[in-house]
């Protein structure tokens, strides 16, 4: 008996004997046993397959199974599985210089964790040793992690049950047109006056202690907010003003999500540090890090840096970026700007001229968010802020409607997110608008508008 061939009936027995699952009521969880996956596509022990509309949690860039990338973590399991941080290895040197190449401005310096939250971990342990403040701002309606301090970061209810958290975490609202907090009325207005916000914000809490603002540069799980033009230069030009670091969560919109290699790159905005994780090699093995501008390093040259990870840089995940950044080089990021911009763009503006439910479609590159509402004048949302049970019903029935059909999508509150690999093919990508337009009935069910 082999991993692979037992029958679905074993692997769901250990599942629900033995393994304790994420953000979960455990008994309020069935996990659908996946047998396998292929370019974007996985499937069950019944043979069904699911097109990924939410690449896994929007990580699997270049999709299942990836030939370069298999290779490329099989050759260097061969050749050395592990070596601690302290040495110098060939795979982990490579990937830090490829990554640091595509970096904008002096941002060359890597420094390796496991995943996104440790990432956002060190940036802030980084921030406030160069700075000296202890201060972090950041938005709400964010994610940064589940550790301590990025979980102290996040901006939605995630972070509830986690505090009190660390001090000195403070938060502030980034723009989203769509539902403003500012009372805009249209995109430019949102992002002038989210500066306004965010300048006041600083006022208030002091600039002399606050070392970081901490943001997504394209907002993820909490709705795909594109930030208006100008909005990350006005932070920049706010950071320059006060001797405030920033930091670019690129942990999901990083690594060709966004067409980019790195998002701020759409906007030429250059960060302090930059976090990373999920696309860099499609989490084949573990790995996040955070990029380190020169000012920051310098801050490191003759004093030791206080942090570290047993297996920061591991050989195997080293060895996936590499491969991974050699694909994607190869005109993935080509095919994201096109795809959204010919393809998943339009295709969704035509969803929302046919179904009612349909408020707002916004996003770029492989990286959508669909916002389903009751009402388009009032933009109630279909489901309550934060629902759950049975007030979370609308979008529980769409959501099986997308999955009866073969699609998995992505859901978050009110909203789907459109988020395939970033390898999916033109008709692939139809075939997924397809099927969300036929889900998308269920959701008109429930529209009072
Ligand atoms: N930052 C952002 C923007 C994320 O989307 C996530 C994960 O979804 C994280 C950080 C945390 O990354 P990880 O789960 O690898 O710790």
């Amino acid at each position: 008996e082999t991993t692979g061939t037992r029958g679905v009936e074993a692997v769901i027995a250990d599942d629900r004997a033995h393994v304790f699952h994420s953000w979960s009521a455990q008994d309020r969880i069935s996990p659908l046993p996946i047998a396998g996956g292929e370019g974007s596509w996985f499937w069950d022990y019944d043979g069904k397959r699911y097109l990924d509309f939410s690449s896994q949690l929007v990580n699997l860039n270049l999709g299942y199974q990836h030939p370069a990338l298999v290779a490329a973590i099989q050759e260097q399991a061969e050749r050395l599985c592990m070596v601690q941080p302290a040495f110098a290895n060939d795979v982990r040197g490579e990937a830090a210089r490829l990554i640091a190449e595509r970096a904008p401005g002096s941002l060359d310096h890597v420094f390796f964790t496991n995943g996104g939250a440790e990432a956002n971990e060190n940036a802030v342990r980084m921030a406030r040793l160069h700075t000296g403040r202890h201060k972090v701002l950041s938005t709400y309606r964010s994610y940064h992690g589940a550790t301590a301090g990025s979980i102290a970061l996040t901006g939605d209810p995630r972070r509830w049950a986690s505090e009190p958290s660390i001090p000195g975490a403070v938060h502030f609202w980034g723009p989203y047109p769509y539902r403003s907090a500012f009372h805009a009325t249209s995109e430019a207005e949102e992002g002038a006056r989210a500066l306004q916000h965010l300048a006041d914000t600083i006022m208030v809490e002091g600039p002399s202690t606050i070392a970081a603002i901490v943001l997504e540069t394209v907002v993820g799980t909490n709705g795909v907010l594109v930030p208006p033009p100008g909005y990350l230069a006005g932070v920049r030009e706010l950071c320059d003003r006060h001797g405030i670091l920033l930091v670019a969560d690129e942990v999901m919109a990083g690594f060709g999500r966004c067409g980019e290699w790195f998002a701020v790159d759409r906007w030429g905005v250059t960060p302090d540090l930059i976090t990373f994780a999920k696309g860099v090699n499609s989490g084949y093995v573990p790995l996040g890090g955070v990029l380190i501008s020169e000012p920051v390093f310098d801050t490191f040259r003759e004093r030791a840096y206080p942090g570290g990870l047993t297996y920061s840089g591991h050989p195997l995940a080293c060895a996936a970026a590499v491969a991974s950044i050699g694909v994607m080089a190869d005109g993935v990021l080509d095919h994201v700007r096109t795809m959204g911009a010919e393809v998943i763009g339009p295709g969704l503006a035509e969803l929302a001229e046919r179904h009612p439910s349909v408020g707002d479609v916004r996003g770029l590159g492989v990286f959508w968010a669909v916002e389903l509402v009751r009402d388009r004048a009032t933009r109630e949302p279909l489901v309550p802020f934060n629902a759950a049970g049975a007030d979370a019903e609308p979008m529980t029935r769409f959501a099986a409607a997308c999955k009866e059909r073969g699609l998995w999508p992505f859901v978050h509150f009110n909203r789907t997110h459109v988020a395939p690999p970033c390898t999916t093919s033109r008709d692939e990508l139809l075939e997924g608008l397809a099927i969300l337009d036929a889900a998308l009935d269920v959701a008109d069910e429930y529209y009072t508008g």
